[in-house]
């Protein structure tokens, strides 16, 4: 039998790998992993790292980011922290730290490479996944760019919709691409609210 995604948990959270790389940081913070595993959630948000906001409470997308996450999605914070609708993998389980120009620096590499595959071996149920970002979206779909992953939504499957990161620094771009919020979103919340409902259906058979 594998690991209990309560094993790989508790491993992840007590994990310091990145330490020294954290220390070099201009905030010099210690590891501090955010991890909202579930093995019983039908969607998965394959999302980047937590942001500073997450790293000192512990909750992810407890923020502007994620309540417009929430809204492509079509679900309230209830349902959305639920673990049995929702489990989150990140590409990196902690806050990276900033770059110079105050933005997030990306997840290091040495989180996916250590716990992804542990992480998404104790999930067999997932049938959606939501790729927020890039990074999740070139380790999942192997794409070069957002733009790429994003424009090319539909060749990704039923199973999976790549989106931009939900942050304010992308709403620029999603005023240059109205077909994002006009075509993408209304299918998102379509596979959305149907994963959650088979999973309900399921439970109560
Ligand atoms: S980012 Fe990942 S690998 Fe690095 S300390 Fe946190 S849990 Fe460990």
């Amino acid at each position: 039998m594998g690991e209990s995604v309560e094993d790989v948990s508790a491993a992840i959270r007590s994990c310091r790998l990145c330490a020294e790389r954290f220390a070099a940081t201009r905030t010099a913070h210690v590891p501090a992993p955010v991890v909202r595993l579930s093995a019983r959630a039908p969607v998965m948000i394959a999302s980047q790292a937590p942001g500073a906001r997450a790293h000192a409470s512990g909750l992810p997308f407890d923020d502007p980011s994620g309540d417009r996450l929430r809204a492509w999605l079509g679900v309230d914070r209830a349902t959305f922290y639920d673990r049995s609708n929702f489990t989150i993998v990140p590409m990196a389980f902690c806050f990276p730290g900033y770059d110079a120009a105050g933005g997030d620096l990306p997840p290091p590499p040495v989180c996916a490479a250590t716990w992804r595959r542990r992480a998404l071996a104790t999930m067999p149920g997932v049938r959606l996944m939501i790729l927020v970002g890039g990074h999740a979206q070139r380790w999942h779909l192997g794409t070069r760019s957002v733009a790429d992953a994003v424009g090319r939504w539909r060749e990704a499957g039923p199973g999976v919709v790549p989106l931009p990161h939900p942050s304010w620094r992308n709403t620029a771009w999603l005023k240059r691409h109205p077909w994002f919020e006009a075509e993408l979103v209304p299918v998102l919340r379509g596979r959305v609210a149907a994963a959650l409902a088979e999973a309900r259906r399921g439970a109560a058979a």
